[in-house]
């Protein structure tokens, strides 16, 4: 099994036709043809074995994954999904691996139609690159710049859920005996979140020229409040008891974990948006017939920062922020 067996089997498994796609994977470069009036977009994340998913993890899984986290950035700028390209580095030639990985990522891609035009595949420690590209009428990105004060905050689903899935999957950790007597359905759901998350595509097309700011929350959503703060010169204020989590996540972490999960937690994304208070109430209704909840947790204020209120009103000060790389 060589790199070009590997790739074959890659093209052959995420097979996707589109007409835009002039020249897919096999020459030098994609060529692809982005209609007039539109933006390209285009996000990239990486995955390295160790820091973002643990050793072990179901093929199937990381290839889902790895596209949903790239889709989700284009969901948080309101684009539609078209292509992508895959780098993947791996220790070795191994078709298991590559059959499950393309097939996760191609039960994701089909949904969104979106084909796979090209990548690169290389030998070494396990690490995988996606690049999403996507398409908007121009002019109607959603970005983290636009938050006015007086906006109020929503955020789409629940929160908190992906790590404590992840916790769930700790072996070491002090609450690892008690979570696993936690129902087989409670801890599944949590942990489903954690492999599977749906980027919110639908809502963040719904949003556009409807919300001011969007930004996923793929760091936690203090974290990334504090990008939409920053870009739009602006302070945020949320509500801790507003925030919105699973019933799975409250039934197996105590209240305290619970809020800290849904306030630093990683791996979310969900969208987080600021909105015109008029238009809070029609936002929610359109996005519920979607399927997607959402959930206002606070609002804009002017100066700079994030500051969390309990349910009196009193300002508190959480432990934890967030994830960032660099960072110990
Ligand atoms: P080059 O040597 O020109 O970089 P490669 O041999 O790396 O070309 O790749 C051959 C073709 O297969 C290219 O079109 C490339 O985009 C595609 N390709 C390689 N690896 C992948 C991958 N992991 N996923 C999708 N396409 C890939
Ligand atoms: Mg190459």
């Amino acid at each position: 099994m060589g790199e070009f067996d590997l790739i074959e089997r890659i093209r052959q498994r995420t097979a996707q036709a589109r007409e835009d796609v002039v020249l897919g994977m096999g020459d030098d470069a994609a060529l692809l043809n982005v209609s007039a009036g539109q933006h390209l977009v285009a996000a990239t994340d990486t995955m390295v074995e160790g820091v973002h998913f643990l050793r072990g993890t179901a093929p199937a899984d990381l290839g889902w994954k790895a596209l949903a986290v790239n889709l989700s950035d284009l969901a948080a700028m309101g684009a539609t999904p078209t292509w992508a390209l895959l780098n993947l580095t791996m220790p070795a030639a191994d078709a298991t691996f590559v059959d499950g990985f393309a097939d996760g990522f191609a039960q994701l891609a089909r949904m969104h139609k979106l084909a796979l035009v090209g990548g690169d595949t290389t030998q070494g420690p396990l690490s995988i690159t996606v690049t999403a590209l996507g398409v908007l009428p121009d002019g109607q990105a959603l970005t983290r710049a636009g938050a006015q004060v007086g906006d109020a905050l929503l955020v789409t689903g629940t929160l908190g859920d992906a790590v404590a899935g992840l916790r769930c999957l700790d072996r070491q950790h002090p609450d690892a005996d008690a979570l696993l007597q936690a129902p087989a359905d409670t801890r599944e759901f949590l942990l489903e979140r954690l492999r599977r998350p749906t980027p919110r595509l639908a809502a963040g097309r719904l949003l556009r020229g409807v919300a001011s700011a969007c930004i996923d929350i793929s760091d936690g959503l203090l974290v990334d409040l504090e990008h939409i703060g920053r870009a739009s010169r602006v302070a945020a204020e949320i509500q801790l008891d507003r925030l919105p989590r699973s019933a799975a996540l409250n039934a197996v972490f105590d209240a305290e974990t619970a809020m800290q999960f849904a306030l630093a937690g990683g791996d979310n994304y969900e969208l987080c948006f600021s909105i015109t208070p008029t238009k809070v109430h029609d936002a929610i209704a359109d996005l519920s017939r979607l399927g997607c909840r959402a959930t206002r947790i606070g609002r804009i204020n002017a100066g700079s920062g994030v500051r969390v209120l309990d349910a009196d009103g009193n300002e508190v000060h959480p432990r934890q922020r967030g994830w960032e790389h660099f960072r110990s």
